[in-house]
């Protein structure tokens, strides 16, 4: 009775105690249904490495889609669609407005691109501040041990699919106008 292992039926959703089934591994047939079954440990250990493979993919890619303030470009989009389809129905009283017009989609577009612009100018600048700090800093001693990952973590560029932010104000511009002339106002 020593080698009692702790099992678990998937689809009874059931916890069973059992020897395993001398097959060598470690399984047992389940007590409810009769399929072979793994271990409590396995499927703990299964969940982790799921888990794990998740974080890393979500690490992997996250960098792809933005790095630094990057992430700001879509919820600008996102803002300014929100406001301006309240708005627009607001002032018309008219529910529908924002779907059968064009206009208020390319003005949010438009807005988006300039908080891009403006924004992504903004925190670029903070590179030239650093660059001009760390030529200071050289020029009057030489401790660098800090400074070097303060300065990794500044000069990285705010990106939104590898597109620097400030470049993502032409791209609305642009699109707001082809959704303009694509629907007519
Ligand atoms: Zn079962």
């Amino acid at each position: 009775m020593g080698s009692e292992l702790q099992f678990y039926c998937e689809d009874c959703e059931l916890n069973f105690e059992s020897e395993p089934d001398g097959t060598g591994y470690e399984q047992a047939p389940c007590p409810s249904c009769g399929d072979v079954c793994m271990t409590v440990a396995f499927h703990e250990e299964e969940r982790h490495r799921s888990r794990a493979d998740r974080a890393a993919f979500v690490g992997a890619v996250s960098p792809i889609v933005f790095t630094g303030y990057g992430f700001l470009v879509p919820l600008f989009c996102l803002a300014c669609v929100v406001v301006t389809e309240i708005t627009a129905e607001g002032i018309t009283k008219d529910d529908e407005y924002y779907q059968m017009h064009a206009w208020p989609l390319a003005f949010a577009m438009a807005c988006a691109g300039t908080l891009c612009l403006v924004t992504g100018k903004r925190l670029a600048e903070r590179f030239e501040q650093a660059d001009d700090q760390t030529g200071n800093e050289e020029t009057e001693d030489d401790e660098t041990g800090d400074d070097e990952t303060r300065d990794e973590e500044a000069s990285v560029p705010d990106t939104f699919f590898s597109v620097e932010m400030p470049y993502w104000g032409p791209i609305l511009f642009v699109v707001a106008l082809v959704s303009l002339f694509s629907r007519g106002l």
